[in-house]
């Protein structure tokens, strides 16, 4: 997955944060629930890689998995183009290609203004009447097409229950069942994770909003005691971006290394090194709007400076602002349940490890804890309430191997041997918990339950970034204002969305991980290429035969293991707003940090100097596969994500919609 914290979500999804109840009122009538023979029960880790797990289980560090493809399966799984977690859960759910699911990547252009947006859902903004009364209910619109196999065995009758599902924000509607939203649910802000991080240690220019999303808050103590404000949503209710605070009081007890965290009434003391409880949040917009959320509190220091980190503020399972689970109060009967949970789809807080705001220690104690928290509410749910068809998706596996892959890579340029030694498990300890839960669930299922385990694509290394844009420049695909053609060295910039750009005279960019787009006339604000002339394919032609040829000037090797043309890999009504071009990176390379979001900065290859390490997302998916483990034996070796839903469909007798590419896969 992808930073997209410095591109300004919070505009995007700022309209979201209202605190008016969008109840999914259904017309539909609710179909009988049919009797079966035999549950399902699907697990999703994301991002677990098929060799590791391989190495791993061979060494006997997963006893659980072991155990159960003893007479089962384990096999590889085959991805999506690319190998991306919103497109392959996408096709996991619909059985569709990309080019009918409407899912290519994390982001997605305007072509209008060449500028990013978030693919995965559009908020439609509210409306209010003399910035008070409420006249028109905000929405969001899912941007996923076609229809998850979990909500076709519903409408059948199969009991269905789905737990953090990602790109099921709003979520749908199951008959007779339940599902709570994962991967692309924001944060009250409105983004995928702003973490506060206060402190007395920050200088007044470094305070504001940090590269990849946090926010620095400079702190000033008088008396051992420091007051500051939690910058909270958008008011909704006021034009521009107006942002609601509360305040916040911290009083340091020097002697005892302890901090009292005051914050709407609530009081907490935590030691130094510790963790808080979670904390409510309600943010008032006016007297009828309230806006609610939950967040922890960590006391890095509490002297010589003090510094606290405060988790992404995650809406309030039980008050979201918007539905993220069907039936709407589900997520708020798990909280009365089970305590609250995250509901941030990037659940895990690689934004503030890679600013460097909280070390690897912090980090992985937060992962153990979310990631114990998802499989209560599994665990919960499989004891109390057992459905025919169960689906959970777990992502710490992806979250923890893009943070620590430098640590298990030692020719990774952020490897660090004595990090290493300490924390050089954190993926495998990761990949223990997994191996736990999946031990816990076949305890917890009867015997002929068939239980499948599914990752959506396998991972690498990541050494160095590729500066997509600036080849093309370099190349003369892409023209910069005020070029000769010698000196492009100085109008390189790290400056994002295309500052420099002469689009009246470039003929294809880059944006997002892996994609190339040409500037086409007709679609394109300022095209200068139309698609059906010649030209078309000869570009196409000529950047393919350079990026598959380009070799890294320090070791003399290719980076590039494919390009492939949008209209060769993806089919479908969609097809229209997917890229001319997706590249498909050889391990330890990918797109840098600054083409996903249109920068043109200087060097072609750049080493990778963030803690975040490891990646997939513009991979190739020949290399990339996840994995496929079952308690029962599959009748096929050549199994995709795609297969995953119609072959669900097919196990309870639910007739296979002809739009689904995947094949049935018979088991035995
Ligand atoms: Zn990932």
């Amino acid at each position: 997955m992808i930073t997209l914290q410095r591109f300004r979500i919070a505009v995007l999804f700022a309209t979201l944060a209202l605190g008016l109840a969008v109840s999914t009122v259904s017309c539909q009538k609710k179909p009988a629930l049919r009797q079966v023979k035999q549950k399902l029960i699907i697990l999703g880790f994301d991002g677990a890689d098929p060799n590791l797990l391989e190495q791993w289980m061979n060494a006997g560090h997963l006893p659980n998995t072991r155990k159960l493809i003893s007479r089962g399966a384990f096999q590889q799984l085959g991805t999506t183009s690319p190998p991306e977690s919103p497109v392959a859960w996408a096709t996991f759910a619909t059985g569709m290609n990309p080019g009918k699911h409407g899912i290519f990547d994390f982001i997605k252009r305007n072509p209008e203004n060449y500028l990013p947006e978030i693919a995965l859902a559009s908020p439609i903004p509210p409306r209010f009447l003399f910035g008070l009364i409420p006249i028109r209910a905000p929405r969001v619109v899912n941007n996923r097409q076609g229809i998850p196999f979990y909500k076709i065995l519903a409408d059948s009758g199969i009991k269905t229950t789905v737990l953090r599902m990602p790109l099921e924000f709003p979520p749908v509607e199951l008959p007779n069942g339940k599902i709570l939203g994962g991967l692309n649910i924001p944060d009250l802000r409105g983004t995928w994770g702003t973490f506060f991080y206060f402190s007395t240690d920050l200088t007044r220019w470094e305070t504001g909003s940090s590269e990849y999303g946090g926010k620095l808050v400079r702190l000033e103590t008088k008396d051992n005691a420091a007051d500051t404000q939690v910058e909270g949503p958008i008011n909704p209710t006021k034009a521009g971006i107006s942002r609601i605070s509360i305040p916040l009081r911290f009083e340091v007890d020097r002697e005892k290394s302890q901090l009292k965290i005051s914050l709407q009434g609530q009081e907490e003391t935590v030691p130094e090194g510790r963790w808080s409880h979670w904390f409510h949040f309600t943010f008032k917009a006016h007297p009828f709007l309230k806006l609610h959320g939950v967040g922890r509190f960590h006391v890095l220091q509490t002297f010589p400076e003090l510094s606290v980190y405060l988790s992404p503020i995650n809406f309030d399972p039980a008050q979201p602002p918007y539905p993220i689970s069907s039936p709407a109060n589900y997520a708020a009967q798990l909280q009365a349940a089970l305590g609250p949970f995250k509901t941030l789809g990037w659940a895990h807080d690689t934004w503030a490890l890679n600013e460097e705001r909280i070390d690897e220690k912090i980090f992985m104690e937060d992962v153990f804890e979310t990631m114990g928290k998802n499989a209560q509410l599994l665990y919960h749910e499989l004891k109390s309430d057992p459905a025919d068809c169960t689906v959970a998706v777990f992502t710490a596996t992806d979250s923890v191997s893009h943070m620590f892959y430098r640590l298990i890579d030692p020719e990774h340029p952020r490897y660090d041997a004595r990090l290493a030694e300490q924390f050089g498990d954190s993926i495998l300890r990761t990949y223990q918990k997994m191996d736990e839960i999946i031990g816990t669930v076949v305890q917890l299922m009867d015997a002929s339950t068939r239980l499948i385990v599914v990752s959506d694509h396998g991972f690498h290394s990541w050494r160095k970034g590729f500066n997509t844009n600036t080849w093309l420049a370099e190349k003369g695909f892409m023209k910069l204002k005020g070029s000769d053609g010698k000196n492009l060295e100085e109008l390189y910039s790290e400056e994002s969305f295309f500052p420099n750009v002469d689009w009246d005279h470039t003929q294809a960019y880059s944006l997002g991980l892996g994609q190339i787009y040409v500037n086409l006339k007709g679609r394109e604000k300022h095209g200068v290429i139309y698609q059906t002339s010649p030209e078309y394919d000869a570009l196409l032609d000529r950047i393919i035969a350079g990026l598959e040829s380009y070799v890294d000037p320090d070791n003399g090797e290719r980076i590039i293991e494919k390009v492939y043309r949008g209209k060769d890999i993806f089919h479908g009504d969609q097809v229209r707003d997917s890229a001319d071009l997706q590249i498909a990176f050889r391990p330890n390379y990918r797109t840098s940090w600054q083409t996903t979001l249109g920068a043109v900065p200087a060097g072609i290859v750049v080493a990778n100097m963030k803690k975040w390490s490891g990646d997939h997302c513009a991979s190739d998916p020949s290399d990339t596969k996840g994995i496929l483990l079952s308690n029962r034996k599959f009748t096929s070796k050549d199994i995709s994500i795609a297969d995953i839903a119609p072959t669900s469909l097919r196990y309870f007798d639910v007739a296979v919609p002809p739009q689904m590419d995947g094949k049935v896969v018979e088991l035995r």
